[in-house]
């Protein structure tokens, strides 16, 4: 099963966005078990638009649109398609409905254009959009599947994810078992070691398949395996994720897509512990992590943003003598973090303290170099735990591994 992508809009084009659909969707499809041959990019034109579907029928036995489903004259991928395939287009009844209560509601008057956002080709079936307005739509004909999804990432994801993915499953992949899949989560490792420790596992693989998955800070691993049933694919999912837990046992930290957080929260519910933060660099980020999961109430208790030394000295009460003078290590260091781990974590009485403090940049601080951070986890009855971190990338990309490390740190 062959597929071509055909990214529609001038904006792609001329370079104002990135088509990160594209690299969305080709990984979607591998995953299904579909390869893509090419990856096309069009602009806003109906001519050169269906230039663009005319090659990728004589390629491609799967082909998804992205984009060009709006309201306005120049979004005209629908009518491309209906043309180039000489097929007639109507109003999809319940997507004009959503569309006319959404206005209502809104108290704002629908222009007739809006209607176009409820439009589906003769013969495909609508995939109804969550997160918006223009309806998507699937539809074969002559032994070829077209895709058609909205140009929005908040739009298209879901999209592809609750309404395409089964319709492909359904119609395109009939012939072949359905896919299972589970995800394994890993803390405190980094991408290439955890393949080092998997090597062999991964270059054998065949039945489950491992594919480690991209996603920002994180190591993901994504078990996957088709079988006649869920329970049956389950033990083959089962078996391959006790191997990889046996060769890396503190790392993996849950086999369902969750954040760190999410486990770190529950696992201390659960057991009754809490949590303090004293933040300078991160300037409360990592309580804002871990308030965003519902259930946090019983594990942070609260903390400080200490982000100048008065307020270290202040709020927390570190000593001067660490923080300002010839010979002092500075708000920068192993012994600045420590003590404002401890320091929180005795004025807030909680079971953890944990404090970040670093040079989040551009540019140096106290001499020291950008990305440089010292976390600290403090634990009742045991020796305070300090790690200097040499973090890279811009500002905003040190303060948030620093926040990854701590909490990874905190699950180890
Ligand atoms: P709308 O109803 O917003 O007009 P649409 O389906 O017509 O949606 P486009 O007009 O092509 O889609 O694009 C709308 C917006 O979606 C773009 O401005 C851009 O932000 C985003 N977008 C479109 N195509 C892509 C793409 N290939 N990759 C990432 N983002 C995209
Ligand atoms: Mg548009």
């Amino acid at each position: 099963m062959k597929a071509e992508i055909i990214a529609v809009g001038t904006e792609l084009l001329l370079g104002q966005i990135v088509n990160t659909n594209a690299q969305y969707l080709s990984q979607e499809l591998a995953f299904l078990g579909i390869d893509v041959y090419f990856q096309t990019v069009v602009g806003d034109n109906l001519g050169r638009l269906k230039q663009a579907i005319t090659i990728a029928q004589n390629r491609a036995d799967v082909i998804v649109f992205s984009g060009g489903l709006g309201p306005t004259q120049d979004d005209l991928t629908k009518d491309a398609i209906a043309e180039v395939l000489g097929r007639k287009m109507y109003i999809d009844e319940d997507a004009m409905a959503k569309i006319e209560a959404l206005f209502k509601g809104r108290g704002t008057v629908m222009t007739e254009n809006n209607r176009r956002q409820a439009l589906i080709i003769e013969g495909s079936d609508p995939l109804p959009n969550e997160t918006g307005l223009a309806l998507g739509n699937a539809i074969s004909q002559d032994g070829k599947y077209y895709i058609i999804l909205p140009g929005p990432p908040k739009e298209l994801i879901p999209m592809f994810d609750h309404q395409a993915k089964p319709w492909i499953v359904k119609h395109v992949l009939t012939s072949e078992m359905p896919l299972f899949s589970k995800m394994l989560k890993f803390a405190g490792i980094g991408e290439s070691l955890l393949e080092e420790k998997l090597i062999d596992l991964i270059q054998n693989q065949t039945d489950p398949t491992i594919a480690p998955y991209a996603k920002e800070g994180e190591v993901t691993i994504r078990l996957s395996t088709k079988a006649p049933t869920k329970a049956e694919a389950n033990v083959k999912l089962n078996e391959m994720e006790a191997k990889i837990k046996a060769r890396l046992p503190q790392h993996l930290y849950a086999n369902i897509d969750v954040p760190i957080e999410h486990t770190i929260v529950h696992l201390m519910a659960d057991q009754g512990l809490t949590l303090s933060a004293a933040e300078s660099c991160t300037g409360g980020m990592v309580m804002e992590t871990i308030t965003s999961i519902a259930g946090s109430s019983s594990v942070l208790k609260g903390g400080f943003v200490t982000y100048t030394n008065e307020m270290k000295e202040q709020l927390l009460g570190v000593p001067h003598h660490l923080l300002e003078g010839t010979d002092a290590p500075g708000a920068v260091s192993a012994e600045t973090a420590q003590e404002m781990a401890e320091r929180v974590r005795t004025i807030t009485n909680s079971d953890f303290g944990l404090s970040v403090t670093g040079v989040a940049g551009p540019g140096e601080s106290e001499g020291k170099p950008a990305g440089l951070v010292y976390i600290g986890i403090a634990e009742k009855g045991k020796e305070t735990e300090v790690h200097q971190l040499k973090l890279h990338g811009n500002r905003e990309s040190v303060r948030n591994r620093a926040v990854k490390a701590i909490l990874y740190r905190l699950w180890l």
